[in-house]
């Protein structure tokens, strides 16, 4: 019989189910990699007991943007205060130094940093290639994602359209469509599980409409509806995007992207914050749904995505950090307490209640994922779940109402316990399958190298500020 685990004694299990259910006292009972049972108090027998006491279950957070190689050159001194475009074009000097090992270990690094915050499923978008680098990127950050245990979703990014053809990117970190399109099949075939309680997805990511060709679009496209799998891309992100799309094609970002192919229930767009109301409309009519990134939103003064305007609209919508280069943080309860915040300004106070926060960065991202198997606690589902321990000063005297507490207060979202698929890989805040001094020692360690060979190449001066580290 598949290993049984036992969660009880709960001060609250918020399901976040489509009726919203809670329980307090809560119990939970896990067989193999699913939920079997959930209440307020479960008599069973278990192989392992986790008592719950003072702490709070929830379902995983599910992550749907992010970029993890960027864990490397998160708060670079020359792009701290840099806007989209001119952010990048610094960053791009240092990012062409990307070797499989910096991906591997930023990957570890990133995806560590996710487990410990609460998510434990994530997508991830890679798309720089340097020219120099051997192929094999994604399967490192697969391979990095095995090790920890979380669930992945990689999408094979591209670049293909360089300066010198008027993209935004050096031509060394683009590669030709041929390329690209056959690694996207080779990764498919080679790591895709399209099962229930798969651990390991594929999509297919073109990076932006300023960085690849009309064509790659429409291939990617194509190359995606043969093989069933998803569709992302950035859209609407900066009013610069805008301008370029309709200095180049004569066209708004979403309509160039309908020219494409890129519009239906398969494709999940990063960002969405200049959509107008018409397009806003047409997301929620094709399905379309859109990630929503309000910590990088805010770093780089892009602007605010209209979130509650999409839900009334229909609009499928979910929750992502963004790479770490433009949030600094992979931590994602920090996100949807970002949401929060940043749509109670935007739409009035109650347009953002703290389950609605949690609500868009489980079932709403479980969405943009193609996945009902996670994203709520219920019989049937995966066995994916963290436990938040309100027994700290951040969370005195806010038990008022403990599954709100979770996003409202506490000064750390260092998550108790993490299970995914029935393994437990986060236990008393610490993860399980890594060694967190080893890596941070080896993360700053490549970080600077990279930063050293990109300076001797360019003698751009990434970090004029010295320190002895
Ligand atoms: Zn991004």
């Amino acid at each position: 019989m598949s290993k049984r685990i036992l969660i009880q004694n709960a001060l609250a299990v918020a399901t976040l189910d489509n009726q919203d259910r809670e329980y307090s006292p809560g119990a939970i009972l896990i067989e193999g990699n699913r939920i079997l049972k959930i209440g307020e108090s479960l008599q069973e027998p278990a192989d392992e007991i986790i008592d719950a006491t003072g702490k709070v279950v929830l379902p995983v957070l599910v992550n749907t943007h992010h970029h993890l190689f960027q864990t490397l050159t998160r708060n670079l001194q020359a792009a701290q205060d840099k806007e989209l475009f001119e952010w990048l074009s610094i960053l791009y000097e240092v990012w062409r130094e990307l070797t499989p090992e910096a991906v591997y270990i930023s990957a570890l690094t990133g995806l560590g940093e996710l487990l410990l915050t609460g998510c434990t499923t994530t997508s991830d978008h890679l798309y720089l290639f340097p020219a120099k680098s051997p192929g094999n990127l994604i399967d490192m950050e697969i391979q990095a994602a095995q090790e920890l245990g979380i669930r992945f979703h990689a999408t094979r990014g591209s670049m293909s359209l360089g300066k010198s053809q008027g993209g935004l990117p050096p031509d060394d970190c683009c590669q030709s469509p041929e390329i690209i399109l056959k690694d996207a099949q080779r990764l498919i075939e080679t790591y895709h599980d399209p099962e229930e309680y798969s651990m390991t997805r594929l999509a297919l990511a073109p990076c932006s409409p300023f960085s690849v060709t009309s064509d790659l679009l429409r291939e990617t496209a194509a190359l995606a509806r043969q093989y069933q799998v998803r569709l992302h891309t950035h859209l609407a992100e900066t009013k610069d995007e805008e301008d370029y799309c309709l200095q180049r094609y004569g066209m708004r970002p979403l309509d160039y992207m309908e020219e494409v192919d890129w519009l239906g229930p398969d494709v999940w767009y990063a960002h969405g914050i200049h959509f107008n109301e018409s397009e806003i409309r047409r997301l929620a009519q094709t399905g379309t749904g859109v990630c929503h990134c309000p910590v990088s939103n805010f770093r780089l003064a892009s602007g605010i995505c209209p979130v509650v305007p999409m839900l009334e609209a229909g609009v499928q919508v979910g929750l992502g950090v963004d790479g770490s280069a433009s949030n600094d943080s992979s931590d994602f309860m920090g996100e949807v307490r970002q949401c929060l915040l940043t749509h109670r300004y935007a739409s009035g106070v109650a347009s953002m209640p703290a389950r609605k926060a949690l609500q868009l960065a489980t079932r709403g991202s479980a969405s943009l994922l193609g996945r009902n198997d996670i994203g709520s606690l219920e019989p049937g589902k995966a066995a994916d779940l963290i436990l938040i321990d309100l027994n700290q000063l951040g969370y005195a005297g806010a038990l008022h109402d403990p599954v709100a507490a979770v996003v409202f207060a506490g000064d750390s979202h260092i998550v108790d316990t993490s299970i995914v698929n029935g393994k437990v890989v986060v236990r008393n805040g610490k993860l399980v399958f890594a060694q967190e001094m080893d890596l941070i020692q080896k993360a700053n360690q490549i970080a600077m190298e990279m930063v050293a060979k990109a300076h001797r190449k360019t003698h751009i001066d990434f970090n004029p500020r010295r320190y002895r580290v």
